[in-house]
């Protein structure tokens, strides 16, 4: 095992800045019990695992607060170090001057992402683990929180490491028939090599699709409502807002400025965005919000193209779905609550929804719709997800060296040249867990953390 235990003792402040009612001070290394000892005064010597009531000192013997202070002897803490968590009321100056006296006693204050580097680096977690306790913490929906937390538990390591197991295997099998060519033991057959890479490359495929998914919902996405003035836009924005925060009025060409909210589509956080009516308009605001509407309409992930089911298709319509060819839109056809003649738009042609924002008939079928556009398909919950671009890129690094691996095969190439592509798909599934990966890449996903953690 990459087992690796640092010599120095680090601290730092893992509660955030501020007042609060609790404030945690954190240490982890060899030092970390001896440090904290002498800032506390204690009714009964700290334990492994166990929380302690304390008093916190001050250099002169006095008392400044009370305190509750855990233990967790190594390797069973979140490090694996031997870590000290002195949890004080959550006053900044009190707090700041328990973080000097620490230092004062030989701590090093933490960098960012330190603790959780270590833990890492000792080999608690892998880097897929690492990367979603940053992703935990800076969740914004509880699905984003729920899959990173899977991910934290292991979800994609467990995923991996069957796959790498038979990669392994395949390469030992080659590797023999090559060593012992000499004594007559046979070279694997080609037919059962691209069989085993096949094998590989099967559930590798399923896991790099899994992006799209895992994208969206650690980054969230955009999405533009567009249409024509009175077309039910803001209606339709409040009712995926569920909130009253776009102005809807009976008086066309109102939303003059582009109102935008967070919302959370089935836990996937999207930033939805109300445009001006988009039509021409003699009104110098009003024109003004209109070139808004179009920038919104190029920049965003989704378009909505609302049109109002009581009215033929406009022109104005007809170019703007042209327009949007290519890119994921949906056609909305809102006000299904009145009276209306058949649409005249091709059902097949384009994907339809029909709501009425007034109602709220059709809003269900409109998220979904939403959902399946843009994460094409949804997982099995079950499934680990790639979240991250990194990830994303070590597998189709190893899918590509696999691909190589699969024509050397056909081709009849040399076994040699054959490991030469299956070492690297190896490496590639290494760098995906963290086992290879370089100073820079580790320290570019640590420096991301906050402080403390
Ligand atoms: P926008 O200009 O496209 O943003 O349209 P608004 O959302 O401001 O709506 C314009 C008018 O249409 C308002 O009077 C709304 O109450 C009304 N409206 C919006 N959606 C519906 C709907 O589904 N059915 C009916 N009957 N009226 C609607
Ligand atoms: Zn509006």
């Amino acid at each position: 095992d990459s087992s690796f235990l640092s010599e120095d003792t680090i601290v730092a402040i893992s509660t955030p800045p501020g007042r609060g009612g609790i404030g945690i001070v954190r240490l982890s290394g060899p030092a970390a019990r001896a440090i904290a000892e002498p800032l506390l005064k204690l009714r009964h010597p700290l334990a492994p695992g166990q929380a302690r009531f304390a008093e916190i000192l001050d250099s002169t013997g006095e008392i400044l607060d009370e305190a509750v202070v855990t233990y967790f002897q190594s390797p069973h803490s979140y490090t694996s170090e031997d870590v000290v968590e002195i949890a004080a009321h959550g006053s900044p100056v009190l707090l700041d001057h328990l973080l000097r006296q620490c230092a004062a006693h030989g701590a090093r204050l933490a960098e960012p992402g330190e603790f959780t580097q270590r833990a890492f680096l000792s080999g608690r977690l892998d880097l897929t683990q690492a990367e979603a306790v940053h992703d935990l913490i800076e969740s914004t929906t509880l699905h984003q929180a729920r899959i990173a937390a899977q991910q934290l538990g292991g979800s994609l390591s467990r995923q991996i490491t069957p796959i790498k197991q038979q990669l392994i295997s395949l390469i030992a099998v080659m590797e023999a028939g090559i060593d012992f060519a000499e004594d007559d033991i046979d070279l694997l057959p080609q037919a059962q090599i691209t069989t085993q890479i096949a094998a590989i490359q099967a559930p590798l495929t399923a896991l790099e699709h899994s992006f799209a998914y895992g994208r969206i919902v650690r980054e969230g996405f955009t999405m533009a409502i567009v249409g024509r003035p009175n077309v039910g836009k803001s209606s339709l924005f409040n009712r995926l807002v569920q909130r009253d925060r776009a102005i809807v009025t009976a008086t066309p060409g109102t939303t003059r400025d582009l109102v935008t909210e967070r919302v959370s589509l089935n836990g996937i956080p999207v930033e939805l965005i109300d445009t001006a009516g988009l039509r021409d308009s003699a009104d110098e605001a009003e024109s003004i919000g209109i070139k808004k509407s179009r920038e919104a309409m190029s920049e965003a992930d989704i378009v909505l193209l609302v049109l109002d089911a009581t009215a033929a298709p406009h022109e104005e319509d007809k170019a703007t779905a042209a327009a949007l060819a290519g890119r994921p839109f949906l056609i909305v056809i809102n006000k299904q609550d009145l009276e209306h003649p058949e649409s005249q738009i091709p059902e097949t042609a384009l994907q339809l929804v029909r709501t009425s924002a007034l109602t709220g008939s059709g809003i269900p079928e409109l998220r979904r719709a939403i959902l399946s556009l843009m994460t094409k398909e949804i997982p099995n919950i079950e499934t680990a997800v790639l979240t991250n671009q990194r990830q994303q890129q070590s597998i189709s690094d190893a899918l590509a060296a696999l691909h190589q691996a699969r024509r050397a095969a056909t081709a009849i190439i040399p076994h040699e040249m054959i490991l030469l592509d299956l070492y690297e798909a190896l490496r590639a599934l290494d760098a995906f867990t963290g086992s290879t990966s370089s100073d820079d890449i580790l320290n570019l996903i640590f420096t991301k953390f906050c402080i403390g953690k």
